[in-house]
């Protein structure tokens, strides 16, 4: 029999990007094989985030396309996972009766057996979980996490994830984080290096920690080490290369600076999200830092790591902020010179403190803003693009490209994307290029001496 086909369709953030490729390896070991087709899958799976205004509606739109496909393949299983199950939980099934499932994120590892249930028909239909009250979230769970789907790979095997810490403790004003993934827990040190050395073994050379706010990890939890001593003791397995996020400004202790640039894998990018430029409006998301303290960091990091490329996040038309306040992100984009932002338009989440708040931005402000924010930052990127040509950069050679015939693929220890002339049998390699050419999105260069 040929092996059933898996659709997932992401929505939102980097962990529902791991959380669909964790689910991927899931079920490719349980025999399915995925396909980007909707038409020819026997599990169309949508994994939801509720950042958006109306999640919940757009969701059931999304899912209302899908409906005509099981006239045609009455076996097809339509499934729902991420923010908004966890949020609508069975109300999903009622709204929209030809849902077979319904998943909140703590629950993903159970959907290979939900499946196979509903494949043999040993349930009547329909199958439910997480329904809409977050299920209790306890260290047992953690350690099952790190025995069976806490890590993944990436580039066939050659970039690795692993999760270290679930949850959030910061109710920061605008964000559903801490109410759908609960308070922090961190996975054992123990767990996580036995799983890195897995990964080691298996190829991975790039490795990255995960979590919500992943420098935080072991901080009241007695007998784990603290954040700087978990990188020491990972760094210490061999790994090439060894990145983390996602990082909150607040803790961001002088030992974790100081491992920029003398911890052999630690590589020199970081993602630092902002949020905001003003200390009025950052006061108002409670992110708790101040403009000036996190500009102190950031030259607390170059000072250490010269070298270092800083990502970050920023919200614009927060309630209640100003054109005055705008400007002040827009002067922290230009005094920070950021190598990359990602940014969001504000719009209310259901819980969160902010959606109460009053003078809320004109959407069609909140887009202005946006549009402005974005332009100035394409420029900057370019610009920190363009100060690596003529540099020789060392590249871990991912693949061939997708885009240009003989050339390959592959990042640098910053994560800058470049590509190069050479041949398939240097993938998986680290080799030197050096940059000649910057575009908005990656480099281009040729192979150096060592
Ligand atoms: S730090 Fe703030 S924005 Fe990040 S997950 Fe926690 S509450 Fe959400």
């Amino acid at each position: 029999m040929a092996p059933k086909k898996a659709c997932l369709i992401t929505f939102g953030c980097q962990m529902n990007e791991y959380d669909s490729g964790r689910l991927a390896d899931l079920l490719t070991a349980a025999g399915w094989t995925m396909t980007d087709s909707r038409d020819t899958a026997d599990f169309i799976f949508f994994n939801t985030c509720s950042i958006r205004e109306k999640a919940a509606q757009r969701l059931l739109n999304h899912v209302e396309q899908v409906r005509s496909l099981k006239k045609k393949k009455p076996g097809l299983i339509i499934g729902v996972g991420g923010c908004v199950a966890e949020q609508e939980g069975e109300k999903l099934l009622t709204d929209a009766p030809w849902l077979d499932l319904v998943v909140g994120p703590q629950h993903l590892p159970t959907i290979p057996d939900l499946l196979e249930k509903l494949t043999a028909k040993t349930e009547t239909g329909r199958a439910a979980t997480g329904s809409g009250r977050r299920p209790a979230w306890s260290r047992e769970n953690l350690a099952e996490l790190g025995r069976d789907d806490g890590s993944r790979t990436e580039a066939g095997g050659l970039i690795g994830f692993v999760t270290i810490m679930q949850g959030c403790n910061n109710y920061c004003t605008y964000c559903v984080v801490p109410y759908l993934r609960g308070p922090e827990l961190s996975r054992g040190a123990g767990d996580i290096i036995d799983e890195v050395k897995r990964l080691i073994d298996n190829g991975v050379k790039d490795l990255t920690l995960l979590g919500q706010n992943v420098n935080s990890y072991g901080l009241g939890q007695s007998g784990e080490p603290t954040f700087p001593e978990l990188l020491e003791k990972v760094a210490a397995t061999g790994i090439e290369r060894l990145r983390f996020t996602t990082s909150h400004p607040k803790d961001f202790p002088p030992e974790l600076v100081r491992l920029f640039g003398s911890l052999g894998p630690l590589c020199e990018g970081l993602h630092l999200p902002v949020q905001s430029g003003s200390d009025k409006v950052l006061k108002d998301m409670r992110r708790v830092y101040t403009r000036d303290s996190y500009l102190r960091l950031v030259d607390d990091l170059r000072t250490q790591c010269p070298g270092l490329s800083l990502t970050t996040d920023i919200i614009v038309g927060f309630p209640g902020e100003t054109e005055k306040d705008f400007e002040d992100t827009v002067s922290l984009l230009d005094t920070v010179g950021y190598d990359a932002m990602f940014s969001f338009k504000y719009s209310d989440r259901p819980q969160t403190r902010s959606a109460a708040f009053e003078n809320k931005v004109p959407e069609e402000e909140k887009g202005r803003r946006l549009t402005y924010l974005q332009t100035r930052q394409k420029d900057i990127t370019l610009a920190k693009n363009a100060a690596h040509v003529g540099q020789v950069l060392e590249v871990l050679v991912e693949r061939e490209s997708d885009r240009y015939e003989n050339q390959l693929t592959g990042r640098a220890r910053n994560f800058k994307l470049i590509h190069f002339d050479g041949s398939p049998e240097l993938i998986g390699r680290t080799v030197p290029v050096r940059v000649e050419e910057a575009w908005g999105a990656s480099l281009r260069g040729v192979r150096a001496e060592k």
